[in-house]
């Protein structure tokens, strides 16, 4: 009897086996890899078909940072990858054998890890994050802003300019496959370029590369530099490709002015999601040391500013480009959240629109939206 059940037993678990195979060879599948270097630190992603388990170890000499990835499998054609960034040499990919993949990262120093996984979000898979961060250049690189702030001849005003997306997280996509972040990136540059020609005027921007800064990161680094005026810049993205026209968002306080507006910042908040933060640093709105009425005091002053320069926003926009709506409109962007500083995001153009597409690309009209934007932020200091 007993003999009976056991055999019984026996044959349904052989069954199971041979019914799902993918029981015992679930491997996930490593499809692709990718870095992107920061001043202070390189991404390593690695993309995935299921969530992966791994280890790491860290060798001294040379330095090198092991993981092993158990129930994987290869199928990017990637094994070795140069980077030759200030941080790393390059990246190799080894298969063990047994579902077992390595991944080492040749490192040209002793350098802090994190290790996260990112969830599946729009066309994005799995994903497997390894950030490699140098902490003393992490440190330098705020004590030069923070610098910037005391150095400032008496009068000159300070512009941070926010150019959206990056690395991970490319921003809205044209039909000719133009990315958002670099598109930004390029007219970001040419506006702090030009607005540093100037006396009165200091700018900088948030990102000088191709990588991605969470959100509320970009407002401590506006903060740094003790910015007097946040300008964030984006193109806008619709699954219409009809759909063109400039637009300008402020902070809301007290919930979306409609629909729309709640809906773009909603996308423009996953930003953190798509491009990877690992930690997101305490609010600066519950900041212990700020007193909660002086606060509330500075948030009233910056919000009025921001609607103030929107204003001038759209007033010289509209001579380039169209506008989507002819006021600003408002809503909950993290990226705007700055209390002391007012803050505005910018909506281009529309990359998903072919012409748009055309433009944003150009030379000369990248050139134009930066004159522009110019024009506004003078005339926002000197009313
Ligand atoms: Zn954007």
């Amino acid at each position: 009897m007993k003999n009976t059940f056991l055999k019984i037993f026996l044959s349904s678990i052989a069954l199971a086996i041979i019914l799902f195979p993918s029981i015992s060879i679930s491997a996930a599948m490593i499809t692709d890899l990718r870095f992107w270097s920061a001043p202070d630190h390189t991404r390593v992603v690695l993309d995935l078909t299921e969530p992966i388990q791994c280890e790491s170890s860290f060798q001294e000499k040379p330095p090198q940072l092991h993981l092993e990835l158990k129930g994987a499998s290869l199928t990017t054609p990637k094994r070795e990858v140069e980077v030759n960034d200030p941080f790393l040499t390059k990246i190799s990919l080894i298969d063990l054998g047994k579902e077992k993949i390595k991944l080492v990262l040749h490192q040209k120093k002793t350098l802090n890890t994190n290790i996260y996984s990112l969830k599946p979000y729009l066309n994005k898979p799995h994903r497997l994050v390894i950030d490699l961060i140098d902490l003393a250049q992490e440190k330098k690189e705020q004590e030069e802003r923070q610098k910037q702030k005391e150095v400032r001849p008496k009068g000159t005003k300070i512009v941070v300019v926010d150019p959206g997306h990056g690395g991970e997280d490319p921003g809205a996509v044209g039909p000719k496959k133009t990315m958002e972040k670099d598109i930004v990136l390029k007219v970001g540059e040419k506006v702090t370029h030009l607005l540093n020609q100037n006396k009165e005027i200091q700018a900088f921007l948030t990102r000088k590369g191709d990588y991605f800064i969470p959100l509320e990161e970009r407002i401590k680094i506006a903060r740094e530099y003790g910015a007097d005026l946040f300008v964030s810049l984006h193109t806008d993205g619709s699954f219409n490709p009809q759909t063109r026209g400039s637009s300008v968002y402020c902070l809301s306080l007290s919930g979306a002015t409609d629909e729309a507006a709640r809906i773009l910042a909603d996308k423009e908040n996953m930003s953190n999601v798509l491009g990877g933060a690992f930690l997101t640093p305490a609010s600066i709105v519950k900041d212990p040391n700020l007193n909660q009425i002086l606060l509330d005091l500075m948030q009233n002053n910056s919000m009025k500013e921001s609607l103030r320069f929107a204003e001038y926003l759209l007033e010289d926009i509209k001579v380039l480009n169209q506008l989507k709506y002819r006021s600003y409109r408002q809503a909950n962007f993290i990226v705007l959240k700055a209390p002391d500083i007012p803050s505005v995001l910018m909506e281009m153009a529309f990359i998903t629109n072919r012409e748009d597409e055309r433009l944003l690309n150009q030379n000369e009209f990248q050139e134009k939206m930066a004159k522009s934007l110019i024009t506004s932020i003078k005339k926002y200091f000197k009313p």
